[in-house]
C-alpha cells in the first residue's frame, strides 16, 4: 500500500515533468518547430511511420528530425539516420517512458535552426508514457492490426492523453481475424470526437490523411 509520502513524491515528479514539458514546448515553438510524440507498442511500426512521414515532409520542403527513445541500444536511431533523418538517441535505462527532462537534454544536442518538424519516438509500450507529456504540439498513438482488436480498450489512458490515433498495417487485415471496427468503437467510447486513421506504412495507404492532421 502507498504511504502518503510516496504519493506526494509521485505528484512532485509529475508536476516537475509538466513544468519541464512546458519549457520544451516553449523552446520548440520559439524556433518554429512543430513536434509530435509518437507512442505505441514494440512492433507497432513507430520508426517506420516516422521514416515514411519524414520522406513526405521533405517532399513538401520541410526539414524533419527525430529523438529516438529506447530503454537501451540505438537500433531506431540508426534506422532514422540511415534514412536521412537527423536524430538523437536517448536511452532511459530502466524507465519504460521518456520524460521531459531527458527530452530537454535531447533538444540540446539538436541543431534547432535546421529543423521544422521534430518527431519524438517514445519507448515502446502503451502504459508508462501516458502520464509523462514531453512538450510536443501533439501526441499520436499507433496500434497495429497484428496486436489484436482489444489493444485500445485495454489502454484507455494513453488514448485519453493523446491527440491522434492510427491503426497501422491495415494491408494485413484480410489475413487476420481482427475486427478493426471494434478498435474504432473502443476509441470512440474513450474519446467521442476521436478518429482512428487507418494506415499502412508498407503500402502508404492513409498516410497523406494522417499528415493533414499533423501540427505542420
Ligand atoms: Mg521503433
Amino acid at each position: 500500500m502507498h504511504k502518503i509520502t510516496d504519493i506526494s513524491m509521485e505528484i512532485d515528479v509529475l508536476d516537475e515533468n509538466r513544468r519541464l514539458a512546458e519549457e520544451n514546448l516553449e523552446l520548440l515553438r520559439s524556433r518554429n518547430i512543430a513536434s509530435l510524440d509518437v507512442l505505441g507498442s514494440i512492433g507497432a511500426g513507430k520508426t517506420e511511420l516516422i521514416i515514411k512521414i519524414a520522406q513526405k515532409l521533405k517532399e513538401r520542403g520541410l526539414r524533419p528530425a527525430a529523438i529516438a527513445g529506447d530503454v537501451t541500444g540505438k537500433d531506431d536511431f540508426e534506422r532514422l539516420t540511415q534514412n536521412g533523418i537527423p536524430a538523437v538517441n536517448l536511452n532511459t535505462g530502466k524507465e519504460c517512458h521518456l520524460d521531459a527532462h531527458l527530452v530537454k537534454h535531447g533538444l540540446e544536442k539538436l541543431d534547432l535552426d535546421s529543423i521544422d518538424f521534430l518527431f519524438i519516438e517514445n519507448v515502446g509500450n502503451l502504459v508508462c508514457p501516458a502520464d509523462f507529456p514531453l512538450g510536443t504540439d501533439k501526441r499520436l498513438v499507433l496500434v497495429s492490426v497484428t496486436e489484436g482488436d482489444d489493444m485500445i480498450r485495454k489502454h484507455p489512458f494513453i488514448f485519453l492523453n493523446s491527440d491522434l490515433a492510427a491503426l497501422n498495417k491495415v494491408d494485413l487485415l484480410p489475413h487476420l481475424d481482427v475486427d478493426d471496427e471494434r478498435l474504432e468503437k473502443d476509441l470512440i467510447s474513450i474519446k467521442n470526437d476521436q478518429r482512428l486513421y487507418r494506415i499502412s506504412t508498407k503500402t502508404g495507404e492513409g498516410l497523406d490523411e494522417l499528415i493533414d492532421a499533423l501540427p505542420l
